[in-house]
C-alpha cells in the first residue's frame, strides 16, 4: 500500500516497472484505490500456514555487488566461496519446503554469526532475509578430498591444492550449486582425453568454464545477444561458433564449429578461474545415463574411477540441477536444457484448469511438470530415462517439486510409448492416466509459449516418437484447430533395418533409403563405402519387410550423414544430425533437390527418394562438395515446409522438436518462412526436444481436442 500525490504514485508504478532490481519479476500488475490508512514501520513477518504458491527462484550466479566484495580485500567476505544475497545465490537447489525460510533450507545446519544477523535483519541490508546468507565466520565450507576420501585441505589451501591439481593435469570433481562437475585444463589436450577416457565419452563435445569475456572473445566468435546471455544470472552455456585461433585442446568438440561456454555461475567457480586464468572443462559430474552427483559420498563412490579428487563444500544440496544450454537464433534464445538458472520458473497458461495435473515427459531428456492454476511448473531437466539412477531421479524430482507446491496429482500425463519409464510410472500410481502423442505435445507446448489463433500447421521433426498408426514418428504436420488435431502430411516412411542397431549405426538407414530409392541396384560407390558392413543380411532384412517403419526427419538426417561419411558409429544422440549441421556454411546458395509429394488416404506424402537419387549420383561422380549437399539438404527441407504450409493453407506454422535444435535449420526456416509470407512461431523458452514434452502433455488435457483421421 502506498500513499501520496497522484503524479507521485504514478512515477513510483512507472519505475516499479521499469527498475526493478534483478532477479526480480513483475508477472501480474494492477492498481487499486482503497481507503486512506496510515503506518509508521514496516515488516516481513513470519510466514504462515495457507496455499503455498510463492514462486521459487531458480539458483543465480553472484550479482555486481557480491562479485566486488568477494575481490575486496576490507570486506570481511573477502574470498568467501559461498558469499549471496537477496538478488543471488542457490535457491531451487537448497529449497526443501516452502515457505521458503531458513530451516525449510541446507542452510538450517549452519547458525549465523551476530555480524550475518544483523544483516539478516535489518530492512536497508543488501542481505535482509537473504536466507543463505553466510560468511566464513558461520557459513558453509570447503575441503579437498583425495580418491580414498581424505581430507587434504580446507578453505583456500582445497583451492589451491585444485589449482596445482589442474595445471599438472589432473581430473578434479568439483562440487558446484546443483551437482558436481568433473574439471580439467581446458587447453591440456591429455588431460582432456584422460576425461574422455574414464568417463566413457568418446566424441560428445565438453563444455568449457572461461575466466571472462575478453578471454572467451579470442577463441569464439560472440554476439551481443550471446554475450548478454553468458553474463545473465542464469549463466547458462552458450554454444558459440569457435575461430581458428582458439587455444582450446582440440579434443574439446571435435569435428564441431560451436563450442558450449559458460562463465562462472557461483563465487566458488569465480575464485577458481581467479586464480586459474585458463579455460576449464567443466562437464557434468556424472557417469554416461546417469544423472550427476550432488552428495560428497556419493560422488566419492560414483566418481572414483573419473576424478583424481575432490573439491566439496559441507552445503547440502537438495536436487540435480544441471547447467543449462542454450544457443542464440535470431536473437532470441533457443534452449536445448533448460536447467540451472531457469527452472523451475512457472510459465502461465492461458488456459486454467482446477485439476492437479503431472505430466512425466518422455524418454530422452526427461523433464516433468505440475499445474496449479494456471502456471505450469517445468522441472530442471532430468536425463534420458535409461538407467535406474535416472528413474530414481525422475521419481525424486516428481517428489520435490510436489512437496515443494503442496502438490498431489489427481490425473498423470504421459507418451503414448509403453516401453518408456515415465509412462509406465504413470501406470504404477493407481491414479487415471491419459495418454498423450508425442508430437502432438511437442507443437502444443510451443503453443504453450505463444497465444495463438487457431488453425496452425504445427511441425514436429525429431527422432522418434510412438504414432498413433504403430509407426514411429517424426517428420509430422499436424494441422491444430480449436477443436481438433489431424496428421495432415508426413515424410515417406522408411524402415530402421535392425531397429535399434540402424539408431546406432546410421550406414544402415542409409543403405534403407538407398534400396527403397534404387531398388536392389545400389550404385557401386556406396556398396564400396559400406563394405565392412554384411550387406546381403541387411539386404535380406530390408527384403523380409520386418524392420519397423518410420517418418522421421531425425533418421533422414542420420541417413545423410552416412551417405557422406561423416559418421559411421554414433556414440551419443543426434551426432549424425550434428555432423551434418556441422558441414552447413552460410552460402547464398538456396537450391532445393527435387522430392514429390503425394496424396495418399487425404495425407500428404513426402516423398525424398528423388533427393536421394540426385544425391547419390553427385556422391558418386563426385561432382559436388559435402558441404553444398548438406547446404542443399537444409534447404530442401525447408522447402517443404513451405510447400506443405501453403497446399495446407495455414499461415501460422509452428516449428517443434529435436531437429529444430539445428540452427540453421532453424534461423534459415523462420527467415524463408517469413519470405513466403507465413508466420513462423518456434520454442523461446523451454526446449524444441523432448525436455519441452511435458508442458505439451498439460495443455493437451487442460484443453482437450479431437484427433481426426
Ligand atoms: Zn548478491
Ligand atoms: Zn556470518
Ligand atoms: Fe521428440
Amino acid at each position: 500500500m502506498i500513499t501520496g500525490s497522484d503524479e507521485a504514485i504514478a512515477v513510483f508504478i512507472q519505475r516499479l516497472e521499469t527498475e526493478l532490481p534483478s532477479p526480480g519479476q513483475i508477472t501480474q500488475l494492477s492498481v487499486i484505490d482503497v481507503a486512506l490508512e496510515c503506518f509508521d514501520d514496516f515488516q516481513i513477518r513470519a510466514s504462515s500456514d495457507g496455499e503455498k504458491t510463492t514462486t521459487i527462484l531458480p539458483d543465480l550466479a553472484p550479482c555486481p555487488a557480491c562479485l566486488a566484495e568477494l575481490f575486496d580485500p576490507g570486506d570481511r567476505r573477502y574470498r568467501y566461496p559461498f558469499i549471496n544475497c537477496t538478488h543471488c545465490g542457490p535457491r531451487y537447489s537448497i529449497i526443501q519446503v516452502l515457505p521458503y525460510d531458513r530451516p525449510n533450507t541446507t542452510m538450517q545446519r549452519f547458525v549465523m554469526c551476530a555480524d550475518c544477523q544483523r544483516e539478516y535483519n535489518n530492512p536497508t541490508d543488501r542481505r535482509f532475509h537473504a536466507q543463505p546468507n553466510a560468511c566464513p565466520r558461520c557459513g558453509p565450507s570447503l575441503a579437498f578430498w583425495d580418491r580414498a576420501g581424505n581430507c587434504l585441505a580446507e578453505h583456500h589451501d582445497a583451492l589451491q591444492m585444485v589449482i596445482d591439481g589442474l595445471k599438472s593435469g589432473k581430473i578434479l570433481a568439483i562440487k558446484g550449486i546443483g551437482g558436481f562437475h568433473l574439471c580439467c585444463d581446458g587447453t591440456n589436450f591429455n588431460a582432456v582425453q584422460t576425461l574422455r577416457n574414464r568417463k566413457y565419452r568418446p566424441a560428445k563435445p565438453l563444455a568449457v568454464m572461461y575466466p571472462n569475456c575478453d578471454q572467451i572473445k579470442q577463441d569464439c566468435k560472440l554476439s551481443i545477444s550471446e554475450l548478454n546471455l553468458l553474463k545473465s544470472a542464469a549463466a547458462p552455456i552458450v554454444l558459440l561458433r569457435q575461430k581458428k585461433s582458439l587455444s582450446l585442446a582440440p579434443n574439446i568438440a571435435p569435428a564441431n564449429p560451436e563450442i558450449g561456454i559458460m562463465l562462472p555461475s557461483t563465487p566458488l567457480h569465480y575464485l577458481l578461474l581467479d586464480l586459474f586464468k585458463k579455460p576449464l572443462v567443466a562437464t557434468s559430474g556424472n557417469l554416461a545415463g546417469e544423472p550427476i552427483c550432488i552428495d560428497n559420498q556419493e560422488a566419492l563412490t560414483r566418481l572414483n574411477q573419473i576424478a583424481d579428487g575432490f573439491l566439496v563444500h559441507d552445503r547440502p544440496i537438495v536436487c540435480e540441477v544441471d547447467d543449462s544450454v542454450v544457443r542464440i537464433v535470431q536473437e532470441k534464445p533457443l534452449f536445448l536444457r533448460r536447467s540451472r538458472g531457469y527452472a523451475p520458473l512457472p510459465i502461465t497458461l492461458s488456459e486454467s484448469t482446477s485439476k492437479s495435473l503431472l505430466a512425466v515427459g518422455g524418454y530422452f531428456k526427461n523433464t516433468v511438470a505440475i499445474i496449479k492454476n494456471n502456471q505450469a511448473y517445468v522441472s530442471q531437466h532430468i536425463g534420458d530415462l535409461d538407467s535406474q539412477k535416472s528413474y530414481q531421479a525422475f521419481q525424486e524430482t516428481i517428489e520435490h517439486l510436489s512437496n515443494l507446491y503442496d502438490f498431489k496429482p489427481d490425473t498423470i500425463i504421459c507418451d503414448l510409448h509403453p516401453d518408456y519409464l515415465s509412462h509406465q510410472y504413470a501406470n504404477q500410481q493407481n491414479l487415471p492416466v491419459e495418454l498423450v502423442q508425442h508430437h502432438y505435445a511437442h507443437v502444443l507446448a510451443v503453443m504453450a509459449e505463444n497465444q495463438l489463433p487457431c488453425p496452425i500447421l504445427g511441425v514436429a521433426w525429431d527422432g522418434t516418437g510412438y504414432g498413433l498408426d504403430g509407426t514411429i514418428w517424426g517428420g509430422e504436420f499436424l494441422r491444430i484447430t480449436d477443436q481438433t488435431w489431424q496428421r495432415v502430411a508426413h515424410v515417406r516412411p522408411f524402415p530402421l533395418i535392425g531397429n535399434q542397431q540402424a539408431i546406432q549405426d546410421p550406414r544402415r538407414i542409409a543403405l534403407a533409403l538407398l534400396w527403397e530409392t534404387f531398388g536392389e541396384q545400389v550404385p557401386d560407390y556406396f556398396i564400396n563405402q559400406f563394405q565392412s558392413l554384411n550387406l546381403p543380411l541387411l539386404k535380406q532384412l530390408w527384403q523380409r519387410q520386418t524392420s519397423p517403419l518410420t517418418s522421421s526427419v531425425g533418421r533422414l538426417f542420420d541417413g545423410i550423414s552416412a551417405l557422406l561419411n561423416l559418421v559411421q558409429i554414433v556414440s551419443f544422440e543426434g551426432q549424425a544430425a550434428i555432423a551434418v549441421e556441422a558441414q552447413v556454411i552460410d552460402q547464398n546458395n538456396y537450391s532445393t533437390y527435387p522430392y514429390d509429394l503425394e496424396m495418399i488416404d487425404n495425407k500428404t506424402i513426402i516423398d525424398w527418394r528423388p533427393m536421394i537419387l540426385v544425391i547419390a549420383m553427385e556422391l558418386s561422380t563426385k561432382t559436388r562438395t559435402i558441404v553444398s549437399i548438406s547446404s542443399q539438404f537444409h534447404h530442401t527441407l525447408i522447402n517443404i515446409l513451405i510447400n506443405i504450409a501453403q497446399q495446407k493453407n495455414l499461415d501460422n506454422i509452428v516449428l517443434s522438436g529435436g531437429c529444430f535444435q539445428n540452427r540453421y535449420l532453424l534461423d534459415q526456416a523462420i527467415v524463408q518462412l517469413r519470405q513466403a509470407g507465413l508466420k513462423p512461431i518456434w520454442p523461446t523458452q523451454f526446449p524444441p526436444n523432448d525436455g519441452g514434452l511435458c508442458l505439451g502433455q498439460l495443455l493437451a488435457k487442460i484443453y482437450p481436442r479431437k484427433y481426426q483421421i
